[in-house]
């Protein structure tokens, strides 16, 4: 095995589950699922780091409100960004923390992009872990390609699949699940994201797209269905905000789905 992969093994030795977050497209909450999910185990009283390598649209370290934290150089590698400094379970790593100026693009070609994803898992001193949760870029691209190849030799738990209700997500969605069966990653569920639009004032369910779609799909698919995520404005301020290391304010995501996973444990 390369020097590369065997120093990948020994770093991520320490991490017990890794959950990859997929979407087809942009803007269904992907990374609002995956900050989500990082806050809802760490409320568990689970240790997690959360890894984003949406490389050309980094946005978690801004949910989190850690966006302007440097990355610290230490002998042994890159010292994560924790986000709850006391309790030091709650770690981000992310390419935003090594941009000059936050403005910046990366306009990189693929073998750069996954030479810092490989970075990113081999030389970050993630600790003991009980999660590792990776934020994805919209697509399938090089960067699905190569993380999941990185990852092949410590057999990550699977992937989430996040999606809207509308058709035109859940046909991006299907080719998502097309490729994770392409690449042997196992399906951990879908999550439908902004299903419905609850009323403050009565307490009413407004479908604004499309209803269940992500159901009939996992269905279809014999995938599980992890639940719906409806659309909710304190959310949408609270992660615009960076204000998501607000731990308790965060509305947790499909609590049976985390039992599940979390019973194990
Ligand atoms: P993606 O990662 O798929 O591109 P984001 O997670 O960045 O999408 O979400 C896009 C926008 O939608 C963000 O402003 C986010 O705060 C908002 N958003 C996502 N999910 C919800 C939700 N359930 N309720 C309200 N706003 C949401």
């Amino acid at each position: 095995m390369s020097d590369g992969a065997d120093a990948l093994i020994e770093r991520l030795k320490t991490v017990k589950h890794i959950w990859l977050v997929l979407s087809g497209k942009g803007g269904v909450g992907k990374s609002s699922v995956s900050t989500q999910l990082a806050l809802s185990l760490y409320n568990a009283g689970q240790r997690v780091g959360i890894l984003d390598i949406d490389l050309c649209g980094p946005s978690i370290p801004r949910m989190l409100g850690v966006e302007n934290q440097p990355v610290r150089q230490a002998s042994s590698g890159w010292v994560p960004v924790y986000v709850d400094q006391s309790e030091q379970r709650l770690c981000c790593m992310s390419i935003a923390f090594l941009l000059a100026n936050k403005d910046d693009s990366v306009v990189w070609r693929g073998p750069k992009k996954s030479a810092m994803i490989k970075q990113f898992l081999s030389d970050v001193m993630w600790g003991d872990l009980d999660y590792l949760i990776i934020d994805t870029p919209p697509g399938t691209s090089d960067e699905h390609i190569s993380i999941v190849e990185f990852l092949r030799a410590v057999n990550p738990d699977g992937a989430v699949l996040v999606t809207t209700p509308q058709n035109v997500a859940l046909a991006d969605v299907r080719k998502e699940l097309n490729f994770c069966r392409k690449v042997r990653l196992p399906i951990l569920g879908v999550i439908e994201n902004m299903s419905g639009y609850i009323c403050p004032h009565c307490a009413d369910c407004t479908n604004v797209f499309s209803s269940g779609g992500g159901e009939k799909m996992a269905e279809e698919f014999n995938i599980p269905f992890l639940g719906r995520v409806p659309i909710d404005p304190s959310l949408t301020l609270m992660l615009e905000a960076g204000q998501a290391n607000d731990f308790n304010g965060v509305p947790s995501l499909p609590e049976r789905f985390l039992k599940s996973q979390l019973a194990p444990v």
